[in-house]
């Protein structure tokens, strides 16, 4: 995404100022140069009533479309599953409900960060998959947060799952929750190429989205150890979003 632009000159309240010190220099230049009568007398209304609303209004007729187009990009977070597809559980533990709290977390430090962000729901809402993908659009970086799960209670560990193009990133965004957690990193170092998963192919991924994997839900320690510590590692996905937004 773009952040907002470094250069003040283009904002009125910068232009409007300056444009009045040009027109007394303007009106000095004109005063001196009649009482040497470089221009003759009669033309000075000319100057003022005409040559210089010609010049305003030449201004406004040359395009200046990296003004007029500065959209500001945008951050797409969004929590797996939705308010009835519970995701994986344990217990009553559900997915759905952990996830959220974490699109949550890393949506409040994102915004704290001046960044823009959409999100599947406010709160405890989490629309649907088809929503989500939808909100991927325009974004320059979109998020879905999951849990895993496996019948085998030792299976852990943390990885994102993303395109190739975005391997970078995916091994940061797992790296930063593997630390924040203290749990390990799977795949290629956290990456897993989506064309490689058991999953297939992901209608997030596909659309342009990653897929951060915060852990096994399935394996008491790391469940634990989520419940403890979510907030800190979404605090470090946050930043690694951050950082990617200022690069790009
Ligand atoms: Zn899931």
């Amino acid at each position: 995404m773009k952040l907002i632009q470094e250069s003040a000159l283009q904002y009125l309240s910068v232009k409007l100022p300056l444009l009045g010190a040009f027109l007394m220099l303007a009106a000095l230049t004109l005063q001196w140069a009649l009482d040497f009568n470089f221009i003759p007398e009669q033309y000075a209304p000319f100057i003022v009533g005409a040559v210089l609303p010609a010049l305003g209004w030449l201004g406004r007729k040359i395009a200046q479309p990296k003004l007029h187009n500065q959209t500001l990009g945008f951050v797409t977070a969004t929590a797996g599953h939705s308010n009835t597809d519970p995701g994986a559980v344990n217990g009553k533990i559900k997915e759905a409900d952990l996830v959220v709290n974490f699109r949550n977390a890393v949506t409040h430090y994102l915004r704290e960060a001046g960044l823009h962000v959409k999100t599947d729901g406010t709160g405890t809402k989490n629309d649907p998959l088809s929503a989500a993908v939808k909100l991927i659009t325009g974004s320059s970086v979109a998020v879905e947060f999951h849990m895993n799960a496996a019948a085998s209670k030792q299976a852990n560990g943390i990885e994102t799952i993303a395109l190739p193009k975005d391997k970078k990133l995916a091994q940061d965004l797992s790296a930063a929750v593997a630390s924040a957690l203290g749990s390990r990193l799977r795949g290629n170092d956290g990456w897993i190429d989506q064309s490689q998963s058991a999953r297939g192919s992901l209608a997030y991924i596909n659309a342009g989205g990653l897929i951060v994997e915060l852990g096994f839900i399935s394996n008491e320690a790391e469940l634990a150890a989520y419940q403890a510590r979510y907030w800190i590692a979404a605090k470090a996905v946050a930043k690694v979003l951050i950082e990617y937004e200022q690069r790009n």
